[in-house]
């Protein structure tokens, strides 16, 4: 299948609840199937990611991958970002905001502290519709258990915001499942999760803790905008 398939179709699929029986690699085929090439995974170098990539590659080598490059990244997520460029042959497509320097002529120093909804907004969210613009389905590596927010995800729904498909194979994994794969693949991953990150982001805003406690710990903040139904806002 070289088109889409129509929305009705898949709609009904997801209807019938036959997403929902599919394991993560079977639904990575069907979504490869349904929308390659305008098919495309949301990496961000979390262990999920690795996972993604991994089986998401197997079942279709020229698929795309993108990351939101919001220039302050910790230097271990770089660096896997550069190992699994090499160890797979790909080159992840990379949607950024604009400079530090110019964020911070328009809107202060340190945004990320005074007005964090506003920094992601900026560094995150609208790169993110630039990357989704031409995709008709979008792999995220969400799961259930990562935190109430995220607790009713379904594998695949339609996303109204951005309006397409959006697929999460990983989304009735638990944290275990996700090691477990991971070390009986042998997969780089972020050598933070070593150092107790279970969940990884910007460097000002990501502290060690389980499931997703270290990202804007201390804040009421607790995604920064992409997964949820409307845009983070500016307050
Ligand atoms: S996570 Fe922090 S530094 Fe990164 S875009 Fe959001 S507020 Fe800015």
């Amino acid at each position: 299948m070289t088109m889409d398939a129509s929305h009705v179709e898949v709609e009904r699929f997801v209807a019938g609840g036959e997403a929902e029986r599919l394991s993560a690699r079977e639904l990575l085929g069907y979504v490869a199937e349904c929308f390659h090439p305008r098919l495309t995974l949301a990496c961000s170098f979390q262990k999920e990611d690795s996972v993604l990539l991994d089986l998401l590659l197997d079942v279709q080598p020229r698929a795309r991958v993108f990351a939101l490059d919001t220039h302050v990244l910790f230097p271990e997520t770089y660096g896997l970002w550069r190992t699994i460029e090499k160890r797979y042959g790909i080159e992840v497509e990379v949607y950024e905001g604009p400079s530090l320097g110019r964020q911070a002529a328009v809107h202060g120093e340190s945004l990320w502290e005074s007005n964090p909804n506003l920094c992601c907004a900026i560094r995150k969210v609208e790169p993110l519709g630039r990357a989704l613009a031409d995709a008709g389905c979008w792999i995220t590596g969400i799961r259930r258990d990562q935190s109430p927010t995220r607790a009713d995800a379904p594998k695949l729904g339609w996303d109204d915001r951005h309006e397409l498909w959006k697929a999460s194979p990983l989304a009735d994994w638990s944290d275990a499942d996700v090691w477990a794969y991971v070390n009986e693949h042998d997969l780089p991953v972020n050598q933070l999760h070593e150092r107790g990150y279970a969940s990884i982001g910007c460097t000002h805003c990501t502290r060690p803790g389980e499931g997703r406690e270290g990202r804007w710990s201390g804040m009421e903040k607790t995604e920064c905008g992409l997964h949820t139904v409307a845009p983070a806002t500016a307050d």
